[in-house]
C-alpha cells in the first residue's frame, strides 16, 4: 500500500463504514482501516432504533429527521439485508406531570416539521394490548423505526469494497505523521498514506486524535441491554417510556417515580422487537471508563422497569445481557467537521444515536471532503466548539 488515497477513515463501526460508503460513492480512492473487525465495538452493542422522538426540537431533530429519510433507499441499494422497518415509536408518559411535559415537547417538535401526536389513556391501551393499565398516555412519532445494526455496518463496508474501497481490518493504528500533503498512518501491519484523515472510532477517537495533537471531549458511557427469549408478540413496534429523554439529557427538572434501584442506575424503559422475536429492553446510562461487563443490579433495575410498564415480562426468559460503550460529548451532539489540522476529520461522538445518524453522518462527510455544500449547516456539529475562544 504505497500510494497515497485520497480518504483513509480508521474505525469500521456504524460511522466510519458509512463515511468511507459515501466518500467511495463519491470517486475518492478510500481505505477503510479498524483495529478489529467491521462493528466489533459499540455498533454491535446496540439496540438498532431509528429515531427521531429523542432528538431534542432543531437541529439535532432535523438532521436525525433527514437521516431516517436515507434508509429505505439504502435498504434497497445494500447487497445486505438491513432488517429496515418503519412502523413509528411509543414514548409513554407515566403520570400526569409527564404528560404535560410530553405535550409541550410534541408541539415544539411539530413547529420544527417533525410528525408527532399526544395518544390519550385509551388510545395507548388500543395501540398496545399488553401495557399496563395505568399508564397515563403517549407520544407517538410515525417516521421512527429500526434496523438491524451489524447489518447496516457490514452492509456499508462492503458496499464500499464494492465501489472501490480497500478494508485493512484487524490493523490498529499505532500512530500518524504529516508527511507533505499526505499523512503516513502507522498501522500494526504497515504504513498507510492518505491526503485525508476521517477519525471514525467512536469512543477511541480521542486516543487517534492525540496523535495528531488535537483533544477531543469524547467520554464512555455505558448502556447495557436485556434479551429476552424468542415469544408471542408483547408489542408490535418501538416502545419506550418519556422518562428516556431525562436520563438521555440529565434533565433534573422533573423526576420519575422509580426506584433507587432504577434511579441509580440510570435506566430508563426501552423495548425493542427483533425480527427474530426475541425482544430487547434497555437501557442503562453510566460512566464506567471502558467496562463492559453486565452487572447484576443493573440487569435487575432493567427487568423492574420493564415489567413495571409491560407486567406480562415477568413470565418470559432473558436469555442474555450485554453492554456497550457510547461515545458521549459533553453538549449530547457528535462531532462531524473538519479540524485545525488540515486533512484531519472526526466523524464521531454520537452517544446514543451513531446507528440512526450513520447515513446522513457518512454522507455530510463525504460532502465536506470534497468541497461540496452539505444540505444544512452543521456549525453545531463543528470540532470547533469545543476549543477555547
Ligand atoms: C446499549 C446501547 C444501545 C444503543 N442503542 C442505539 C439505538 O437504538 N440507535 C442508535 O442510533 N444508536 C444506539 N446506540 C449508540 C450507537 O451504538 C453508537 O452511537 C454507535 O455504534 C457508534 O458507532 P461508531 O462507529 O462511532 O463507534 P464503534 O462502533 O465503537 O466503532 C469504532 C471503531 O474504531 C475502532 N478503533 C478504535 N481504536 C482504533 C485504532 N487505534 N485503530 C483502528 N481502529 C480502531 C474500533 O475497533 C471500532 O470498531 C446504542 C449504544 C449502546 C451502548
Amino acid at each position: 500500500m504505497s500510494k497515497a488515497f485520497d480518504v483513509a477513515v480508521i474505525g469500521a463501526g456504524a460511522i466510519g463504514s458509512s463515511v468511507a460508503y459515501y466518500n467511495a460513492k463519491k470517486g475518492a480512492s478510500v481505505v477503510l482501516i479498524d483495529a478489529g473487525d467491521i462493528a466489533e465495538s459499540t455498533s454491535s452493542r446496540s439496540d438498532g432504533n431509528v429515531l427521531v422522538c429523542d432528538k431534542q426540537p432543531g437541529f439535532d431533530a432535523l438532521f436525525a429527521r433527514e437521516s431516517q429519510r436515507m434508509f429505505p433507499e439504502l435498504a434497497k441499494e445494500l447487497d445486505y439485508d438491513l432488517e429496515w422497518k418503519q412502523k413509528g415509536s411509543l414514548f409513554l408518559t407515566e403520570t400526569e406531570e409527564e404528560f404535560e411535559i410530553a405535550s409541550q415537547f410534541c408541539e415544539d417538535m411539530k413547529k420544527c416539521g417533525i410528525q408527532m401526536r399526544m395518544m390519550d389513556q385509551k388510545e395507548v391501551q388500543d395501540d398496545e394490548p399488553f401495557l399496563a393499565k395505568d399508564v397515563y398516555g403517549g407520544l407517538e412519532t410515525i417516521t421512527d423505526g429500526s434496523v438491524y445494526p451489524i447489518g447496516l455496518a457490514y452492509g456499508l463496508a462492503l458496499g464500499a469494497e464494492k465501489k472501490g474501497a480497500v478494508l485493512s481490518l484487524h490493523n490498529r493504528v499505532t500512530g500518524i505523521e504529516k508527511d507533505g500533503n499526505a499523512f503516513i498512518i502507522h498501522t500494526e501491519k504497515e504504513d498507510i498514506y492518505a491526503k485525508n484523515i476521517v477519525d471514525a472510532c467512536g469512543v477511541w477517537a480521542p486516543v487517534i486524535g492525540k496523535m495528531v495533537g488535537l483533544d477531543i471531549p469524547i467520554q464512555a458511557r455505558q448502556g447495557q441491554i436485556l434479551v429476552s427469549e424468542q415469544t408471542f408478540q408483547v408489542a408490535r413496534r418501538k416502545v419506550h417510556e418519556f422518562g428516556y429523554m431525562l436520563t438521555k439529557f440529565q434533565n433534573g427538572g422533573y423526576k420519575r417515580p422509580v426506584s433507587e434501584r432504577v434511579e441509580r442506575n440510570g435506566v430508563a424503559f426501552v423495548f425493542e422487537p427483533t425480527a427474530s422475536n426475541n425482544f430487547l429492553i434497555g437501557s442503562s446510562r453510566c460512566f464506567a471508563g471502558e467496562n463492559v461487563s453486565c452487572e447484576i443490579d443493573v440487569m435487575k433495575a432493567l427487568a423492574e422497569r420493564a415489567i413495571r410498564f409491560f407486567p406480562v415480562i415477568a413470565n418470559i426468559k432473558v436469555i442474555r445481557g450485554y453492554s456497550g460503550l457510547r461515545p458521549y460529548t459533553p453538549d449530547h451532539m457528535p462531532i462531524v467537521s473538519g479540524t485545525p489540522v488540515p486533512g484531519f476529520y472526526i466523524a464521531a461522538g454520537h452517544e446514543g444515536d451513531g446507528i440512526g445518524l450513520s447515513p446522513i453522518t457518512g454522507k455530510v462527510m463525504a460532502d465536506i471532503i470534497a468541497g461540496d455544500q452539505p444540505f444544512m449547516d452543521l456549525s453545531p456539529l463543528s470540532f470547533e466548539r469545543f476549543l477555547e475562544k
